[in-house]
């Protein structure tokens, strides 16, 4: 079903998917783009702004992990590997949280949400993702936290330039 999505400069698109809006440049995420290759795109969701958040998508149009192609199934964990280490070594992230599912109104992506400390007083595992996210959301969205989310952004984007270096080696 198409949705309209406002853009950053107010100008109102009407998309199918706002991943394949995403991952096609038709929409720029906030802050940037942190990684991009010919199989998979790396942003983060400002809507929730906590420090490091990570959605790594891919460009295909597709929802199930089978679905993955040889090179995409090699490209999509070395690229975790690469984003996680990335996370630990530049914004000191010592746990991650990775949660993706199929019955997505998006199409295939990863979320790879940070674990802070105050995560915790609003639950552990799987059943705290929500509530942390939507705190985030409504609380967390004042000017100082957004500087701090964008940088973030920009010393992902930093630790993500050797990613195809490596790859090839
Ligand atoms: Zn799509």
């Amino acid at each position: 079903m198409p949705r309209q999505i406002t853009l950053a400069d107010g100008r109102v698109v009407e998309v199918e998917c706002l991943s394949c809006a995403l991952t096609s440049g038709l929409i720029d995420p906030t802050g940037g783009v942190i990684y991009e290759s010919s199989l998979f795109h790396v942003h983060q969701d400002v809507a929730y702004p906590i420090r490091g958040l990570v959605i790594l998508a891919s460009k295909r149009h597709f929802y199930g992990m089978d679905e993955l192609t040889d090179e995409e199934q090699l490209e999509f964990i070395s690229l975790i590997h690469k984003i996680r280490k990335e996370q630990r070594n530049r914004l000191g992230i010592e746990k991650v949280y990775y949660f993706y599912n199929e019955d997505t109104t998006h199409h295939f992506h990863l979320w790879m949400v940070p674990r802070y400390e105050w995560m915790y007083q609003l639950g552990s595992s799987v059943e705290s993702l929500r509530p942390v996210l939507l705190h985030a959301r409504n609380h967390m969205n004042d000017e100082e936290n957004m500087k701090s989310v964008v940088e973030g952004i920009n010393i992902l984007r930093d630790g993500m330039k050797d990613f195809n270096l490596k790859m090839k080696r």
